[in-house]
């Protein structure tokens, strides 16, 4: 046993293997840390683009094509080095994960890129939902955006989880009861697996959007590579198509002019 406590004693026979063992453990760890686990994480996140849909941020001017220095939020005397418009960060998290996702993948956000387009204003020219979004943190591996009968919604889960982030609008005062809703965007939680709407009420029109869940998990479940590892299901069962009201033509034709304004987030292509 070599007591680490005590002067080095060159002449001890033990000493260059253990500083061979060293030597090895270093360079395994350097070669793990920053060529294998890049090159694993890269291929996981490539792989998991057919069954991980997501959406793509319109792409800000050409102004913001700079770089800007954000605090970092732990350390004051540490900041980071951003670019809104390529969506890029020099902190860990970036560097490890995010930069994998395609240009323009709202999964590229880290904390600091989220804060600086909410701080710059640079955020307001996204719609309310996408908005919605990026106020929270982006925590989910797949994103998808839905028209409902008389609202929209951005959905955030990962096949292999039960938790689901809806991102919706509240109903306000003056709404009918069926909507359309022009409430403040908000995050509800839903529980896929309890059928359970956690940390809160449930949003407007939560029996239409359990329908919707259900179809979408179904779907990405089914697409995905290892159903070994898929929770066990609850007996999910198919939405039933909601026939267009009056209203929905309303709230449809106000999701047109938000998307032909080209400030909505549009769906990541599958390659
Ligand atoms: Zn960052």
């Amino acid at each position: 046993m070599i007591d680490l406590t005590a002067p080095a004693d060159a002449s001890n026979p033990l000493w260059p293997w253990f500083l061979t063992l060293l030597a090895i453990g270093i360079t395994a760890w350097l070669i793990y840390d920053f060529v294998l686990a890049p090159i694993w994480k890269r291929r996981h996140i490539l792989e998991s683009i057919p069954y991980c849909p997501s959406l793509l941020l319109p792409t800000l001017p050409i102004e913001r094509d700079k770089t800007i220095l954000v605090p970092s939020h732990k350390m004051i005397q540490l900041s980071y080095r951003v670019n809104l418009m390529q969506l890029t960060c020099s902190c860990f998290r970036f560097r490890r994960i995010r930069r994998f996702y395609p240009p323009n993948d709202i999964r590229r956000l880290c904390r600091h890129l989220r804060k600086e387009l909410l701080s710059s204003g640079c955020a307001q020219q996204f719609d309310e939902l996408t908005r919605g979004v990026i106020a929270s943190r982006l925590v989910d591996g797949c994103y998808v955006r839905e028209n409902l009968s008389n609202s929209e919604m951005i959905l955030g889960f990962h096949p292999r989880s039960s938790i689901v982030r809806v991102y919706t609008y509240r109903k306000s005062q003056l709404d009918p009861p069926g909507g359309p809703y022009t409430g403040q965007v908000d995050k509800f939680t839903y529980n896929h697996r309890q059928d359970l709407w956690i940390y809160g009420e449930p949003p407007p029109n939560s029996d239409e959007i359990i329908g919707v869940i259900d179809t979408i998990m179904t779907a990405c479940r089914a697409r995905y590579p290892h159903p070994e590892k898929l929770p066990q299901s609850r007996g999910e069962t198919l939405a039933t198509p909601i026939p267009e009201t009056e209203a929905a033509t309303a709230a449809r034709m106000r999701r047109e002019r938000i998307l032909s304004a080209g400030k909505s987030t549009t769906p990541l292509q599958r390659p």
